[in-house]
């Protein structure tokens, strides 16, 4: 099924002429639970990965003994889905029963791989992937190159602070003959918002205009004077930030949000300003960006809210920035 974002609420760019400056298209991935294969576009899918090609880990110095087991994470997930579609089909609230009840109890945080040292590689967890032919916005990359794979390490334990590792790897998909058929995973996860769930993408492209802290002061202000003081906006009125501006979930191009930390230049180590990639969603939509729900969902919001489980900030997004003039230059990332 495809998803559709419903038509803008106003065409902003008639009332805003000088917006054209700032138009930018990015791609909804609309990630949906479901059985990708190698040769699809997924979130948390199987990789088109050469079997005879070692599999990429983490083997910078943080624990990775301690924390759920996977396996764990999976279970807990499938109980709940199945408390879930038994709730709604009798029109109830959830309740475990007592046998769910204790086996949730005993999926206890622990240190679960005890041989694990400090420095051991352990497997990166496989994120998306993503067929430039399915995405139209996916940019950068070695130009021969037709795929985009993410991988992350399930620990936040990199640098300094508690920063996530991320691992961008492009490919030419015609190389690959035997897919990896056995795609190794990591024992334990540091926090279970890593561990993606299997999702289908239904890739649609739609229209962005800057976040609007980095418009010019003048344009701002008409527009903060058309939308109307904030203490006087009822929760249904069309604001630029919520509903025209920058799509809220999984997506390839287009413009970074910056409400968490206010806009800070993200420049490469050559000097170039970088762009954002890829943006990871916790939620595809909350309440002040509901008029981004596809058509097709907003009858049920079935798999419509956080159908990946990927949960990377409390509410927010990571954005992945990369370096438009050579691909290999490290990327960067944003926690917004
Ligand atoms: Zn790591
Ligand atoms: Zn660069």
């Amino acid at each position: 099924m495809t998803r559709t974002t419903p038509e803008r609420p106003v065409d902003v760019e008639r009332l805003f002429p000088e917006l054209a400056r700032y138009r930018r298209t990015a791609t909804r991935l609309h990630p949906r639970p479901g059985a990708p294969g190698a040769r699809d576009s997924s979130v948390g899918g199987p990789m088109l990965w050469p079997s005879d090609e070692p599999w990429p880990v983490c083997t910078h110095p943080h624990k990775r003994s301690s924390g759920e087991r996977l396996e764990d994470v999976r279970l807990r997930r499938r109980i709940e889905a199945e408390e879930w579609r038994r709730a709604s089909e009798a029109g109830v609230r959830p309740a475990w029963t007592e046998a769910e009840w204790e086996v949730l109890a005993s999926l206890k945080r622990g240190r679960h791989a005890p041989w694990l040292a400090n420095t051991d590689p352990i497997p990166l967890l496989a994120v998306a992937q993503l067929y430039r032919q399915d995405v139209p916005d996916l940019f950068g990359g070695p130009a021969d190159c037709d795929v985009l794979q993410v991988f992350w390490c399930p620990f936040d334990a990199h640098g300094t602070g508690h920063q996530l590792a991320l691992h961008l790897r492009w490919r030419r998909s015609a190389d690959v003959r035997e897919v990896l058929a056995d795609q190794p995973e990591p024992v334990v996860v540091g926090a279970p918002g890593y561990v993606p769930d299997p999702c289908v993408l239904h890739p649609e492209q739609v229209v962005e205009y800057q976040y609007v802290d980095l418009l010019p002061d003048r344009l701002r202000r008409r527009m903060e004077r058309w939308e109307g003081p904030e203490e006087e906006r009822d929760e249904e009125a069309v604001g630029y930030r919520s509903d025209l501006s920058i799509a809220p979930g999984w997506k390839v191009g287009g413009f970074a949000s910056w409400h968490v930390t206010d806009p800070r230049p993200m420049d490469c180590e050559c000097g170039q300003p970088m762009e954002p990639l890829l943006t990871i969603a916790t939620y595809e939509c909350d309440s002040s960006t509901s008029s981004w729900i596809p058509v097709e969902d907003r009858e049920t919001l079935e798999g419509a809210i956080g159908a990946t489980s990927v949960l990377v900030s409390r509410d927010g997004n990571l954005y992945v920035f990369v370096c438009p003039r050579d691909p290999g230059h490290p990327h960067r990332l944003s926690l917004q």
